[in-house]
Order: C-alpha cells, then sequence, then structure tokens
C-alpha cells in the first residue's frame, strides 16, 4: 500500500484524518423523516457534519426489519445537506451503485461485505470517498488487502474502519481489537476509524469503547444514535440517545485535547 504525507482527504470542507476527529453519527437505520431530522439538528448545533443511516440493511434474518430501501437514500441526502451535513450510507449491492454515487457522500463498506471483490473493484474507479469495514472474522491483513482493491482502482479517499470481531467472548456484540487500530496507524496511510456501537452491541459500553479508542490513534468515530433508541427496528440496545450522545461530545473533546499535547 503507497504512503502517502498527510493522513487523510478533503470532503468539501472538511477534512477526514486528522489532526481533528471525525465524528460520523446517526441511526442504525433510516426509520421516518422526522427521526432523522431531530438527529441531524442535534449534530449540527454539537459542531458534528457527518450523518448516518442505513437503508439497505445487511440483516441476519430476512424476516427482521431490512430498511427503507432505495428510496431512503434521497431523504437522508436532503436532511444531511438542510443540516450542513455530509451523508454516509452503507452499499450491500453493485447494482445499487449508481443511486450511492448520486446520493451519498461517504459510501461506507459493511463488515459482511469487506471481501465483496467486485464492490471493492467498483469502488476503486468512483469520486467518491469510501469507508470500508474490517469483517468480524477477518484479519488485518485481510483488511489491508480488501483496502488495496479499492486503492488499485484509483480511488485514494479511503477510510478503514475497526468494528470488532468475533472472540469466544459473548459477553459483548463483537471484541474490539484496539491492537489493529494502533497496528493500521503504523503500517497505512489512510484514516482509521472505530465503530463502538457495533463492538459493544450495548449503549452503556460505547463511551469507554470510544474514549479507548481515541487513546489507541483513532481518527475517527463510527456511532449509532436514535432520538429513542427502544422504539429502533435495528439495533436498538446500542443506539445512543441524543443526550448521552451529547454528553459523549463533551468527553471525547476534552480528551482529543489532552492527547494532542501527549
Ligand atoms: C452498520 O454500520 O450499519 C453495520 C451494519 O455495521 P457492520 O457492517 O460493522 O456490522
Ligand atoms: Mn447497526
Amino acid at each position: 500500500m503507497a504512503n502517502e504525507k498527510r493522513r487523510g482527504f478533503a470532503l468539501g470542507d472538511i477534512w477526514l484524518g486528522g489532526p481533528e476527529l471525525n465524528l460520523i453519527a446517526g441511526p442504525c437505520a433510516l426509520e421516518s423523516e422526522t427521526d432523522l431530522e431531530e438527529v441531524a439538528a442535534s449534530l449540527q448545533r454539537l459542531g458534528q457534519r457527518l450523518l448516518r443511516a442505513g437503508v439497505c440493511k445487511p440483516r441476519t434474518s430476512p424476516r427482521s426489519y431490512q430498511g427503507q430501501g432505495l428510496e431512503g437514500l434521497a431523504i437522508l441526502s436532503r436532511v444531511a445537506h438542510k443540516y450542513g451535513l455530509y451523508c454516509v450510507s452503507e452499499l450491500t449491492d453493485l447494482a445499487h451503485l449508481e443511486a450511492y454515487l448520486e446520493h451519498v457522500d461517504i459510501i461506507q463498506v459493511g463488515a459482511r461485505s469487506m471481501q465483496y471483490f467486485p464492490l471493492l473493484r467498483a469502488l476503486g474507479r468512483v469520486d467518491k470517498p469510501v469507508l470500508l469495514k474490517r469483517g468480524f472474522g477477518n484479519t488485518v491483513e485481510e483488511l489491508l488487502g480488501a483496502a488495496d482493491y479499492i486503492l488499485e482502482g484509483g480511488n485514494r479517499r479511503l477510510i478503514l474502519c475497526e468494528r470488532g470481531i468475533r472472540s469466544f467472548e459473548t459477553a459483548t456484540r463483537a471484541t474490539l481489537d484496539l491492537g489493529a487500530v494502533a497496528l493500521l496507524k503504523q503500517r497505512c496511510s489512510l484514516p482509521v476509524f472505530v465503530d463502538p456501537s457495533h463492538a459493544a452491541g450495548r449503549a452503556d459500553l460505547v463511551e469507554p469503547l470510544a474514549l479507548a479508542a481515541l487513546a489507541a490513534g483513532a481518527d475517527g468515530l463510527l456511532l449509532e444514535l436514535h432520538p429513542d433508541p427502544k422504539r429502533a427496528l435495528s439495533d436498538p440496545q446500542q443506539q445512543l440517545d441524543l443526550p448521552t450522545f451529547e454528553g459523549l461530545v463533551r468527553r471525547v473533546r476534552r480528551l482529543t485535547d489532552c492527547l494532542r499535547d501527549f
């Protein structure tokens, strides 16, 4: 993998990859425009710029909520842009690429698609940032190999994201691999983000994992956020409510300030 001088890349008027920490936050799935507006307004008030929401959800069971489908993309981008935010959403099917290119500012490749090679190759050829999540059964080497599929196509606007791996431990949804975060920062010059929400699988552990991720060198965080998590149609246990998110943002800022002079 080629090394670049400064870590990260520009997206419109923001820089992804440090030294300022980037937060990507929003609901697991787009459920209603009203809910999304509430989240977007809260992000704007807190000075955050990146709104996430899934519209085609990769669910374990076909009977679980699958998301709003592609019509949701226009809602996501309309709401994001209304509040001065950029939007992030997961692409699960190569056939949907055009719709994502039209509406989404950063295309997310989910853990389950990390080795969907035709998708990775296609994303190497587009002029759109990509956030590539580590598969929960994949090694760091395999993640870097997946990243190369995108980079070799010429797309250098790539973020890697650690989101927890499967281990013998079942007390948390996944095991957050912070060693991988420190290692990835050494091994490549790409921005490295951490998703403590899917790693923890429970809201009360999200903040400690987020703070630990910063100390390990994460350039950004991806956080699930819902105006009323208990009625969320997917991942209700791990989504933060808005006041909890606000507290987390405050403490994340304090830790980032300490780490700057560390
Ligand atoms: C997500 O971020 O919406 C998601 C499904 O995460 P992961 O691919 O890490 O499971
Ligand atoms: Mn989720």
